[in-house]
């Protein structure tokens, strides 16, 4: 039948009671799952190996959420092997019934809704909201670019010469590896997935080790959708023994990987060297850092600008690519917004994600919380402490993975914070003369992904909507929580390469247009 235009998944409402109720329920029924193993999927088989990671859960680290059997280099082989045989019938699969297997992906996703996201609560300390809001954003790859993929499916007639008939399509490149984060644990999962699997390409995936257990949820997600076998292989394996080995493994095709700048730029360098056998050049799209700023200007609303800078700096940690790290604060204001956002921070409870009434929980893992202590301290060298908050002693259980909200001002452009990306909850504060020194230290890093202004004036915003250089620019809204379709994301500079997620011209870069010209 026909396929419903394309509208996002609405957000959780925890006024209704049964929303609120299924948190503790499920989490309760993943509590009866604890130290479960989970095998690699591959060609349509599960696969267990010797070598296991455990994943904990950064509240309680005693709590081992899952123990995942790892991929080696011959488990890869395998995946791939069973993905090129796939790859000859897959790539000739209707759009349509390709994305068919994505629209059925969705219904499942959102009959497990909130299984999934109380997974996320206790495998990598999401709070409640920001966990569904995660799931919602998957359903909505799923749905988008089922319909992107039947929108580019359709072959399209190039001119009109009298004589010919001349048709120009897409074909799947190849074999997709998707390198995967824990900090969108399913959404960015299931977006390059599914963005590989409905353009023709199968796929071997490697989510973090940190959330592999969200990871495992995409294997029954397509077992549910009766996705053939091959097309889509779950291979979660340390990056150090099998990162560079999928990279530079001649049949693959192309690599999708969202993560830190550094292993992004490691794997543009080894996809570019030509392997023996390899038949193609490899494609990378690469989602890699932001060191993100918001303006408040001097007639900004304080109410939205304390609270937008607040969610920016401190939801989910500040642990994503699209977090406000620096607020750019105008001279004349400076002294209100300083002291509204110390309140504003300071009234916050900090505590178990698994806790609704908390705002912000413990980082995702114990190397993450080592991460961030060390850049407090550079903070306190370069600048001056404005907030700094510890969650209670009673929650720091078997080395439980709090770090403290840091706020710090006293900051200008030079400075390591002002520049180096943190992931975690640490927001510099900077006091800029007027919008010209505002704008031009906005775009004073090497990233440009995300940013926001706050302001009233219509000249500022639109000042700032030609010159604040970045992917995905936020006129008196916050720098995080951009939706599909609506907010599509990414950035440029070394924020990143490859079009943005969730967006129009996604799909193109996982297929090779073809033309066909008949004589008539
Ligand atoms: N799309 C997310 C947002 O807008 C950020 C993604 C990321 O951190 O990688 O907040």
């Amino acid at each position: 039948g026909e396929i419903p235009a394309f509208s996002n998944f609405p957000p959780a409402d925890f006024t209704i009671q049964a929303e609120r109720e299924a948190y503790p329920e499920a989490i309760a029924q993943w509590r009866t799952k604890l130290n479960a193993q989970y095998p690699l999927f591959i060609n349509g088989q599960e696969v267990t190996t010797d070598d296991t990671l455990d994943s904990y859960n950064p509240a309680d680290p005693s709590e081992i959420i899952g123990t995942i059997c790892q991929a080696g280099k011959p488990e890869i082989d395998d995946a791939l092997t069973g993905a090129k045989a796939a790859y000859l019938d897959w790539r000739d699969v209707s759009p349509k019934k390709r994305a068919q297997y994505l629209l059925d992906a969705a219904d499942w996703c959102k009959k497990n809704i909130h299984k999934i996201s109380a997974l996320q609560v206790l495998e990598v300390g999401k709070q409640w909201d920001q966990a569904q809001a995660d799931v919602a954003e998957a359903i909505d790859f799923l749905e988008y670019y089922a319909r992107e993929m039947i929108r580019l499916g359709e072959p399209k007639r190039m001119g009109v010469a009298p004589g010919e008939d001349s048709r120009y399509f897409y074909q799947g490149k190849g074999i997709a590896a998707v390198i995967a984060p824990w900090n969108f644990p399913f959404a960015i999962s299931v977006g390059m997935v599914s963005a590989a699997i409905v353009a023709g390409c199968p796929v071997i995936y490697k989510p973090s080790g940190l959330s592999s257990v969200v990871g495992w949820m995409l294997t029954e997600m397509f077992r549910a959708a009766d996705l053939p076998a091959g097309v889509f292989n779950y291979t979660p394996g340390r990056g150090s023994v099998i990162g560079d080995y999928i990279v530079e493994h001649p049949d693959v095709s192309l690599i999708a990987f969202t993560g830190s700048m550094e292993v992004g730029l490691r794997i543009q360098q080894k996809a570019a060297v030509v392997q023996p056998g390899q038949e193609q050049c490899k494609k990378v799209i690469a989602e890699m850092g932001g060191k993100n700023a918001v303006i408040i200007d001097d007639d900004a609303d304080l109410d939205e600008a304390v609270l937008g800078v607040l969610y920016s700096a401190f939801g989910f940690q500040g642990q994503k690519c699209s977090a406000c790290s620096r607020a750019i604060v105008l001279d004349s204001i400076y002294d209100r917004f300083i002291h509204r956002l110390r309140e504003a921070a300071q009234s916050i409870k900090l505590g178990p994600s698994e806790d609704p009434s908390n705002y912000m929980g413990p980082v995702v893992d114990k190397a993450a919380a080592k991460n961030v202590l060390r850049y407090a301290k550079i903070a306190a060298e370069e600048g001056n402490i404005v907030v700094q908050r510890e969650a209670d002693d009673k929650y720091k259980i078997n080395d439980a993975c709090y770090v403290p909200l840091t706020i710090v001002d006293g900051i200008t452009p030079e400075h390591r914070i002002a520049q180096e990306e943190v992931f975690g909850p640490v927001l510099a504060v900077m006091k800029a003369k007027d919008m010209d020194e505002a704008l031009a230290w906005a775009n004073s890093t090497r990233f440009a992904l995300t940013g926001a202004i706050y302001s009233r004036s219509p000249k500022h915003l639109e000042r700032a909507s030609r010159e604040f250089r970045v992917g995905n620019l936020y006129l008196n809204k916050p720098s995080v929580g951009a939706l599909v379709e609506r907010h599509a994301f990414g950035g440029f500079k070394m924020s990143g390469v490859g079009s943005k997620s969730g967006g129009p011209d996604y799909l193109l870069q996982f297929m090779d247009p073809r033309l066909v010209c008949e004589n008539t």
